[in-house]
């Protein structure tokens, strides 16, 4: 069987079993502080099991791509290494939400994978959990019967919480769970090993293929855990693991999902792959390079898919944040690219193609904006390629070093070194590579640090591992500090906990409060409020939470700060509680500032719209941020929009906003409706089986959207476009104002022209006048310059006269009166010309700052070694001050002008 038949023969299992198929939500979250990528099917689903939200359907089955790259499920390090972890894979999966439970999920699994894809049954082992005391939880004993009917006694393996209880993260849904494990070795190593001492063992051809997890538990912030309202089913397989199981290899890598891929890298380097390449031994030997080469070109057909879902779904690299997850998993393929395959221009982007096309039909998020996606890797690695090699360069920099100290340091003497008995029990020394150039390796250049001790290694030297663990140490916790956010538990009022959002329609509504927490972050303490019914517009797609009040019966008001969502909740920031939660309370919205933020949300639409004619169609929204000041509206877009362009969509728009286009809201639209009418979704999006469309005027814009607007385009008022910029690789900016804000705007720019005019004396034309003023200006500079170059001219002969004859020498230590430095230098010059065998010190005064100019003879710097320089230096000494200069030419500056007379007296010393 093929990927792809494989793929579709699990989702005809499950909608056979009454199961709808849905679609993978993106890989990036959204509003879920606990998780930064999709790390498993059920995510999508998590309000759903906390019973936040109702489920649409009870059977639900999908593949879904997840990522694990941070937080608790976390595989990077092991990826390309081992052959089974991936950072982006994919996740087949079925659910029950309170529908079937053990049995089905059991059944099904087993009858799936034994007779639909035919895996034999001697080579599968399940596992169920056994319990643990300390949790107070029971040995999940019905899982065990439910394996008996099927499976030999032999193949069924208890296991411990860390393996069979499934946890989301430190908090939310988990529950017991039973794996299905896939041994994959020869019949001899069978025989002589039970694959049952290898389940769960690390062990890469006795591997983890599905779990399935039980879900009836909800984990809280205090550790404890509580039952779910109801119990569900949550299952996951790896669906690569599964296709190399099924097209009986050793190695992910070798099926059909990656092999075209690896193909491509190896044709491209002039290498070849050997998916059976082994590890460098323990101890000494130092790497094969086939090893090598194998784990690179694993490591960039892994990883592409990684960095391209991410960005394809809205997460562009930068330098913080969930950007900076997806930045450092690009560097570690560039390294692998540029230093084991000797790619030395940017070529991991190329990779993008391939993708897109494999991907066709299953998530074509990709293929849709491949040419994106490419760009942005391509500017990335060019970037990270000029910085890479400075990293390299250290690192053998550093070894060159520590190799002259080898000698000495490498001796049984030297308590820092690190020694190891070679097999032949020869005693070898290695020489310890600093931790903290280490850690600057990685932190800087993005170096693994595996790589690190691999590149020393090889060198034989050892990277002290102690020193760089600690310094990794210290920068998670200042992160965390900066980021930590302390989460207390709820406190539920009501436990009917469905919310209505009335938003849509007023701005006042009459609630109670469902339930509230503290949180604390950086120091600052707020209250977190839930209300059954509110009006107030929680934080997303880039329009801002409403804020607004509370008003008690009792006439206490608490104010809302912010609104944002978290999961299903609407959850509302005040800074204080009220003394009587429990009453019912009007919540107001702060209507002038909704006004304003629905006037730039309607904006943005009009602006999306207007960028697509004048632009073209290639523009997709990137991010948009619309609050009550502006909007910002970011997009893809290669090149600077220009003035014209501006000018063209900013005239758009405005008509638009004159023509007063009623708002066209329809709450409730099928997503596949609304897509084939031509609306604008916005990728990495995720939409459920109804949408909400906003349209103004069927010809112009619709899109799908969930924010509040005008009633009419004329309430906009005016748009005024006011900055453009680039963001990042093929995404440009746009910051614009409307209403208010753009009058304000214009009234500054008008009151700034009024005082121009006043300021010039009222002329007809300003822009005339102002050239007028500058070519004068100029003129006069001329003049000046000119005046002073004669007045020098003039000095120059005076101060000739004044020369001295001493010793053979022509000294001459004068004040001069001169508007400034280019002008004495001039003049010094010009004496020197003049003058044979001269030694001269001038002092001047320019704006009130004392200054001393020393000019040398040539013939005098050699003959009577005579230094311009060390004597400036010595004479600045009279006024506070210090310089320099070349041996015939110096200047000084100081502060106290009333050592210039001294500092003149001084310089006869040199030469009487
Ligand atoms: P393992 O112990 O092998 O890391 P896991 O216990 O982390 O697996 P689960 O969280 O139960 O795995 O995820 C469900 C399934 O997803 C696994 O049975 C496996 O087939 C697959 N899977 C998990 N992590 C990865 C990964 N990094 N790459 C590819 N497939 C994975
Ligand atoms: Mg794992």
């Amino acid at each position: 069987m093929t990927a792809k038949e494989i793929r579709q023969a699990f989702l005809d299992f499950f909608a056979a079993k009454g199961h709808t198929i849905v679609p993978s939500a993106p890989i990036v979250v959204k509003n879920d502080p606990t998780l930064m990528f999709t790390n498993a099917g059920m995510n999508q689903f998590k309000d759903i099991f906390l019973g936040e939200a109702p489920a649409k359907y009870p059977r639900v089955a999908d593949t879904q791509r997840c990522l694990r790259v941070s937080g608790k499920h976390n595989d990077l390090e092991e990826v390309g290494i081992d052959t089974y972890h991936h950072t982006m894979f994919e996740m087949l999966g079925n659910w029950s939400f309170g529908d079937y439970f053990k049995k089905e999920a059991i059944d099904w699994s087993w009858e799936l994978l034994t007779e639909v894809y035919k895996l034999p049954k001697d080579r599968l082992y399940v596992t169920y959990f056994e319990g643990d005391a300390k949790e107070g939880l029971e040995k999940d004993t019905e899982t065990l019967n439910l394996w008996k009917q099927y499976v030999a006694e032999d193949h069924i393996l208890p296991g411990n919480k860390k393996d069979n209880f499934w946890e989301m993260g430190e908090t939310g849904p988990c529950g017991p769970c039973s794996e299905i494990h896939f041994d994959s070795r020869p019949d001899n190593e069978r025989a002589e090993v039970s694959g049952a001492t290898l389940v769960n063992a690390d062990h890469d051809q006795v591997i983890e293929i599905w779990n399935n997890v039980f879900m009836q538990f909800n984990r809280v912030k205090d550790g404890s855990l509580h039952p779910l309202p109801a119990k569900h089913v949550d299952t996951g397989m790896g669906f690569e693991r599964l296709v190399r199981v099924l097209q009986g290899k050793t190695s992910n890598y070798d099926t059909d999902v990656f092999q075209e891929m690896i193909q491509f890298i190896a044709q491209k380097s002039g290498k070849t792959y050997n998916s059976k390449a082994l590890p460098p031994g323990e101890g000494l030997g130092g790497a094969s390079s086939d090893w090598n080469d194998a784990v690179a070109m694993r490591v960039m057909a892994d990883h592409i898919r990684a960095i391209s879902f991410a960005i394809a779904d809205g997460q562009l690299p930068a330098s913080n944040k969930a950007g900076y997850v997806i930045r450092r998993i690009l560097r570690r393929a560039v390294r692998y690219s540029y230093q084991t395959l000797g790619f030395k221009e940017p070529f991991f982007n190329q990779l993008v193609p391939l993708l897109a096309e494999q991907f066709k039909g299953v998530f074509d998020e990709l293929y849709t904006q491949k040419d994106f996606v490419q760009k942005v890797i391509r500017e990335e690695e060019i970037s990270f390629l000029r910085t890479l090699q400075r990293g390299i360069d250290l690192f053998e920099t550093e070894i060159e070093i520590l190799k002259k100290n080898t000698d000495f340091l490498a001796s049984p003497e030297n308590t820092e070194d690190w020694s190891e008995k070679t097999k032949d029990g020869i005693e070898k020394y290695y020489t310890t590579i600093d931790g903290n150039f280490a850690f600057e390796l990685y932190d800087t250049f993005g170096f693994p640090i595996d790589l690190t001790e691999l590149m020393a290694r090889e060198r034989g030297f050892k990277v002290n591992m102690e020193v760089f663990n600690k310094a990794l140490q210290e920068q998670k916790t200042r992160s965390r500090a900066a980021t930590a956010i302390d989460t207390g538990d709820w406190t539920v009022l009501q436990d009917d906990d469905s919310v209505e959002f009335t938003g849509y329609d007023e701005t006042e509504s009459v609630a109670h409060i469902i339930k509230y927490r503290k949180v604390s972050a950086k120091g600052k303490e707020q209250y977190q409020l839930v209300l059954d019914k509110t009006p107030f517009y929680a934080e997303s797609g880039g329009q801002v939470g409403d804020t607004g009040e509370l008003v008690f019966p009792n006439g206490e008001v608490i104010h809302v700060t912010d609104t944002k969502k978290e999961n299903g909740l609407i959850v509302h920031f005040t800074d204080k509680l009220p003394s009587n939660p429990a009453d019912a309370l009007t919540a107001i919205v702060d209507a002038a500032r909704r006004n304003n933020i629905e006037g730039n949300h309607s904006a943005t639409h009009l602006l999306h719209a207007a960028m697509k004619q004048v632009l073209g169609t290639h523009v997709n929204q990137k991010g948009s941020l619309v609050n009550g000041e502006y909007l910002r509206f970011d997009f893809s877009h290669f090149s600077k929009v220009t003035d014209e362009e501006i000018a063209q969509i900013e005239a758009i728009v405005n008509q638009k906003v004159r023509e007063n286009i009623p708002l066209k809201e329809e709450r409730s639209v099928l997503y596949a409706e609304a897509i084939s009418s031509g609306v604008t979704a916005l990728f990495g999006e995720k939409y459920g089986e109804y949408v909400r469309v906003i349209t103004f005027d069927d010809d112009f814009s619709k899109e799908l959207c969930g924010g509040t607007h005008v009633k009419a385009t004329g309430q906009i008022g005016y748009f005024k476009i006011v900055a453009e910029s680039a963001v990042a690789a093929g995404v440009r900016r746009i910051e614009a104002i409307t209403g208010v804000a753009a009058q304000e705007f214009i009234n500054q720019q008008n009151q700034l022209v009024h005082t121009l005019k006043e300021l010039l004396k009222n002329p007809k034309d300003i822009a005339k006048s102002v050239e007028t003023l500058l070519e004068e200006n100029n003129r006069l500079k001329k003049e000046i310059e000119k005046s002073v170059l004669e007045k020098s001219a003039g000095m120059k002969t005076e101060l000739a006269a004044k020369a001295e004859q001493i010793n053979g020498i022509n000294f001459i230590a004068q004040r001069v009166a001169l508007p400034n430095a280019d002008a004495v230098k001039n003049l010094a010059y010009q004496v020197k010309d003049l003058v044979d065998n001269l030694f001269m010190v001038l002092a001047t005064e320019i704006d009130g700052k004392p200054g001393l100019t020393v000019m040398v003879s040539d013939n005098l710097v050699k003959e009577k070694g005579l230094n311009a320089g060390n004597i400036v230096r010595e004479l600045a000494k009279e006024i506070q001050g210090g310089g320099g200069g070349q041996p015939f030419f110096a200047t000084a500056g100081g502060k106290d002008a009333s050592g210039l007379d001294k500092a003149l007296e001084k310089a006869r010393g040199f030469v009487a």
